[in-house]
């Protein structure tokens, strides 16, 4: 964790009244996609807790004045845990401050975020969410993938690879035949795709991955459920990133090349592993 403080003083009232908090979703990663709420609630912060995955490049002319607390997870550094982070937040608005709870996406998509809103129930402090565009949706879209597309699908599920699914929940998904999103789901993307083919899914549905959605280093990768692993693999595919299966993926694009030339790529890779 890192403190950097803006113009210095915590702000807040310091007659002893309690500070609020608000839970901002961030968006997937540009300031561009912050909402007009998300953004004033950050201009009015005393002190601001922020995410790796939150746009944060521009905080301190987002939030001039405001303290900055890094809770974020980086490779090399102790994270903070959640417990931690609901007691800082807890504390900063006991003591007056207007707090800003900076999240990627949407809070309430895979984000602790409700955890928190508990915290403060429980503490008595008033706490509001401005929800987020959340990287479910966004990302997909940033590489020409939509998640629904007229007479080709009118459902998706949003599911977390965090931890591997059940064969329950693998043979429902297979079943539904709708687009399937997961987030968290590299380091489970060979129990997942194998598993959908076990319960019944085409082993020639597309499939993507894109990388790291709106930053300079965007990439999309693209293979089937059969293939998909032998890519991933091929392009050193890492997080954050955001998985999709389904026809839809014949929508994508990646710079000027279209669907079907990354299917074609996909499937040349597949051959020669
Ligand atoms: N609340 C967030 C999701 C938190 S879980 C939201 O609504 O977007 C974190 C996961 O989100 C990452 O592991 C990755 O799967 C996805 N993710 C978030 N931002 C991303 C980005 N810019 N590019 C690719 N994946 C992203």
């Amino acid at each position: 964790m890192s403190e950097q403080a803006g113009t210095g003083v915590l702000g807040g009232d310091r007659s002893g009244a309690v500070g609020e908090v608000t839970l901002v979703g961030g968006g997937p990663g540009s300031d561009e996609l912050l909402t007009v709420a998300g953004a004033r609630a950050l201009e009015r912060a005393d002190v601001v807790l922020f995410d790796r995955l939150a746009p944060h490049g521009s905080l301190t002319t987002l939030a001039p004045g405001a303290l900055l607390i890094d809770v974020g997870k980086t490779p090399g550094h102790h994270p903070v845990s959640q417990k931690e982070i609901e007691a800082l937040i807890v504390r900063h608005a006991l003591s007056g401050a207007n707090v800003v709870r900076l999240k990627g996406g949407d809070p309430y998509v895979f984000g602790r975020g409700s955890e928190e809103v508990l915290a403060c129930h429980a503490a008595g402090v008033p706490v509001t969410v401005i929800p987020g565009v959340t990287s479910a949706i966004a990302v997909p879209a940033a590489a020409g993938i939509p998640l629904t597309h007229r007479g080709m699908t009118r459902l998706f599920t949003v599911v977390s690879g965090h931890a591997p699914l059940s064969d329950t929940e693998l043979e429902h998904l297979a079943g539904l035949g709708g687009t399937i999103v997961v987030l968290m789901g590299i380091g489970t993307l060979p129990s997942i795709t194998q598993g959908l083919v076990r319960f019944g899914a085409d082993a020639r549905l597309p499939v993507a991955i894109i990388e790291r959605g709106f930053s300079a280093t965007q990439t999309t990768t693209v293979g089937t459920l059969a293939s998909i692993v032998f890519d991933a693999a091929a392009a050193k595919v890492s997080s954050p990133a955001v998985l999709v299966i389904g026809e839809v993926v014949r929508l994508a694009f990646d710079g000027d090349a279209e669907a079907s030339v990354l299917l074609a790529r996909a499937e040349a890779l597949a051959d020669l592993a």
